[in-house]
């Protein structure tokens, strides 16, 4: 197991200007990213997850991107969360099966509470 070093919220693209290249304009008005507004959420050896808001159209994208012996990938998606909601979230444990039932359960109790 790698330790997982802090994230560096210092506006660099650190050792990964590579990856920039791949994501280097929003995916949904297409308007190009400035590096500078790239905030890195965490920074392992060959990985990155980051974070870019677009000033034209406000939408955000989260992106992991990782370097190995192929080359560089990264895997993307559009989302409305900003960088702290996100941090936020990963640090909420999972969850479980149990949790959904245990929602379920109280939705149909409460549902025949209202009933009787
Ligand atoms: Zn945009």
């Amino acid at each position: 197991m790698r330790d997982i070093t802090p994230p560096k919220n210092n506006g660099q693209f650190g050792k990964f200007p590579e990856g920039l290249k791949i994501i280097s304009h929003c995916p949904v008005c297409h308007f190009n990213y400035n590096p500078a507004e790239v905030r890195i959420l965490e920074e392992l050896d060959n990985a990155q997850l980051i974070h870019i808001k677009c000033k034209n159209c406000q939408s955000a994208i989260v992106a992991m991107i990782s370097i190995n012996s192929i080359g560089i990938s990264s895997v993307g998606l559009v989302t409305d969360l900003d960088e702290n909601e996100i941090q936020n979230f990963r640090e909420m444990s999972e969850i479980s099966g149990d949790d959904v039932i245990s929602v379920y359960q109280t939705l149909q109790n409460s549902k025949e509470g209202m009933l009787a």
